[in-house]
């Protein structure tokens, strides 16, 4: 008994919990040192003159009271019962609650109330046991400020993470970029290799194709058999077919010898013309040209220029074979820093999956023996050398067309 009195009577002094009593009514029967430090009343103060709900913040008492009358189905006054009813009727009670200082201020408290009984279980009293609860709210607001400030710093991270998600992006399309320079530079070191693999070729073909001819003709020049004479006149016929692809190849390998030279447009034409003249009049091709006097020279050799426009021009004669009306047009001018040369035909044009294939070596329409598909290819490649383009770009009244840009010298 004496110990558990000293237990009670330590706990009862303890400065950390307010521990005040009241009557049946209400009244503070005993207001402890740890209240009289929290509220700054003395016990006197208080004792025999007030209730709890006296120190209690009104509002939250209202409050209280306006809940607990709509969860336990009863009314219950705005007053110390609203403080503890629950008490009253057996239940545990703890929560939250505003107390008033003596000066005014206010702090927040955990109260725990237990109603006193008598011997029959009378209540004679209710014990509230307070703590001071300012430590727990500071850290609760502190956890909720670093919470915030937390998803804050998550959305600015999320923020950071879509940036560098676009930055990624656009890193993806310049390596994608990047990619397709590559690939188009392994293409051309093919195109390259392949050139000098046909240059090759081409050389050990022409020594003995030559040395083949001179035996034909030898043979054809000595013979009196008519029948042999037609033979040896198909195969030097043949052999003649075989020269020219071989030149093809010939030029296909061709690497750019003249990288830093340049021509004017309306010489190349004239020189291509020079060697095409009679192939147009043979096949009544009507010529067009529309060459401007005062067109600046281009970056081309004239020697690759003339080459590109002779098979343009044999293609477009190859293409006006069936054709009743055979126009050739060419004209060139000046676009700010290119000069643009177009060589039209006024034939049937290409179809889309032809067109696809046009600048592909060894692409060709034509019947066996005839063509040899390096034309365009080989074409290309010279424009490409001295950083010009070449496409197949069709004009109102001309089905087919190629243009080329060629910078100016
Ligand atoms: P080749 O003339 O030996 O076939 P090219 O590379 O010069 O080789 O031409 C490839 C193909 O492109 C031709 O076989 C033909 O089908 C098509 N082509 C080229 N020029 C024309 C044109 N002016 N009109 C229609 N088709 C053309």
């Amino acid at each position: 008994m004496l110990k558990a009195g000293a237990l009670q009577k330590a706990i009862f002094n303890s400065v950390n919990f307010s521990s005040i009593a009241t009557d049946a009514k209400g009244v503070i029967q005993i207001f402890n040192v740890g209240a009289e430090r929290m509220l700054g009343y003395a016990a006197a103060d208080v004792m025999n003159r007030i209730t709890p709900a006296d120190i209690s913040d009104p509002q939250q008492v209202i409050a209280r009271a306006k809940t607990l009358s709509s969860e336990l189905g009863t009314q219950i006054k705005p007053g110390f019962e609203a403080l503890v009813f629950k008490a009253s009727r057996g239940i545990e009670d703890i929560y939250e609650l505003t107390y008033i200082r003596k000066d005014g201020s206010r702090f927040p408290a955990v109260v725990s109330v237990t109603a006193l009984r008598d011997d029959q279980e009378a209540i004679i009293g209710y014990l509230l046991i307070g703590t001071d609860n300012t430590a727990r709210q500071q850290v609760e607001a502190e956890r909720t400020r670093i919470e915030q400030l937390l998803a804050k710093k998550n959305q600015d991270i999320e923020f950071i993470a879509a940036k560098l998600h676009q930055d990624d992006t656009k890193l993806i399309a310049q390596q994608r970029e990047l990619l397709e320079v590559q690939e188009r530079m392994v293409q051309i070191d093919r195109l390259s290799s392949l050139g000098v693999m046909v240059g090759g070729v081409a050389h050990e073909i022409n020594n003995p194709l030559m040395g083949v001819l001179n035996y034909v003709e030898f043979a054809r020049d000595r013979s009196d058999d008519a029948k042999s004479i037609e033979v040896l006149n198909k195969a030097l016929h043949e052999i003649g077919r075989i020269k020219k692809i071989v030149q093809n190849m010939l030029v296909f390998a061709r690497v750019d010898h003249h990288a830093n030279a340049s021509c004017r447009v309306a010489d190349a034409v004239k020189q291509a013309l020079s060697l095409m003249e009679g192939e147009f009049k043979k096949n009544a091709v009507l010529m067009r040209l529309d060459l401007p006097e005062d067109l600046p020279p281009v970056h081309c050799s004239a020697g690759s220029l003339q080459q590109v426009l002779v098979n343009l021009m044999l293609n477009a004669r190859d293409a006006l074979a069936q054709q009743a009306d055979r126009q050739v047009n060419i004209r060139a001018s000046q676009i700010d820093s290119k000069v643009v040369v177009s060589v039209c035909d006024s034939g049937p044009g290409v179809s889309e999956e032809v067109r696809q294939k046009l600048f592909t070596p060894f692409f060709t329409t034509k019947a066996a023996g005839k063509g040899t598909g390096l034309g365009l290819a080989v074409s290309r490649q010279l424009i490409e050398e001295v950083g010009g383009t070449i496409s197949f770009a069709p004009e109102p009244g001309f089905a087919a067309c190629f243009r080329m840009e060629l910078s100016v010298a």
